[in-house]
């Protein structure tokens, strides 16, 4: 069977590892190509966007892809979207693979904000420390509170044009320990901390470190997507294969 697994996250690498050692599937693996040297799967790989919605459709006919699976990050909002329309038109079933949001725990100090000009604005007007742990894409939108200073955290470089003035870029891809993240927060005076709503393992030792130290963190809220079938774990992606490939599957 042929799968399109839509990718960029660490489970997306691990479901495409499973399907690549399984003979019964034939996985094509795609990026956007934002990093510059992403991790690759040993299954077919597809670097680069398909061209909207009807550009993934008919890449999805063309291919003759059976089953596709968006595991995409939960801030892929365009590219979940793209994938709920094109399954539509095409009839190609359809997973969403997406981690659970972290939840707030004791002793957590968040102000949940619902997108990053929001984030920026819940820095608020006294000068302060941020360390920006949302990727490099979006950093530019803290140019316009030019007051505070920042640490950056990305796997590439953002642009240097796109950077507040007072700006510290440290290049880094995760997963990251608690000791090391305790350990940056304090030696650089971080007053607080700007996540997205990522979920999953990889990145929340900087969330369990801010609540050590009793540093707040502005957390933005994952954006909305349309509804599609979903679950949390590759197992449950596998699974939802493995049904799939069931005769009777076919003749519904
Ligand atoms: P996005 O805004 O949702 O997507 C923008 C466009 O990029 C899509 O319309 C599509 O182009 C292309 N694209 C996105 N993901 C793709 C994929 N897996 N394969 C092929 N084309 C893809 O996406 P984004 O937020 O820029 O994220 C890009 C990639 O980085 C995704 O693979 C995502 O999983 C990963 N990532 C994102 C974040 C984040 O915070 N946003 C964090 C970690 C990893 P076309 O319309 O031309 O098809």
């Amino acid at each position: 069977m042929r799968v399109l697994i839509l990718g960029g996250t660490t489970e997306a690498f691990q479901l495409a590892q499973r399907l690549a050692g399984d003979d019964r599937f034939d996985a094509l693996y795609a990026l956007a190509g934002r990093t510059q040297k992403p991790l690759l799967p040993a299954t077919t790989c597809r670097i680069g966007g398909f061209g909207g919605v009807d550009g993934l459709a008919r890449w999805l006919v063309d291919e003759r892809v059976s089953a596709m699976i968006d595991a995409t990050h939960p801030f892929a909002a365009q590219m979940s979207r793209n994938a709920v329309e094109a399954a539509a038109i095409t009839y190609v079933p359809l997973l969403r693979l997406q981690r659970a949001e972290w939840q707030l725990q004791p002793g957590d100090d968040w102000r949940i904000v619902a997108d990053m000009a929001a984030a920026v604005a819940a820095l608020g007007e006294q000068p302060q420390r941020a360390f920006l742990a949302i990727g490099r894409k979006e950093v530019a939108a803290f140019t316009a509170a030019p007051q505070h200073s920042y640490l950056v955290r990305a796997v590439d470089a953002p642009n240097a044009e796109g950077l507040p003035p007072q700006s510290q870029v440290i290049l880094q891809r995760g997963p990251f320990t608690f000791a090391d993240e305790l350990a940056l927060l304090q030696h650089n005076r971080i007053d607080i901390v700007v996540s997205k709503n990522a979920g999953g393992t990889a990145a929340y030792p900087k969330i369990e470190a801010a609540r050590q130290l009793g540093i707040p963190v502005v957390m933005v809220a994952r954006p909305a997507v349309p509804h599609a079938p979903e679950c949390a774990d590759i197992d449950a992606a596998l699974a939802w294969l493995e049904e799939l490939l069931r005769p009777e599957a076919h003749r519904e």
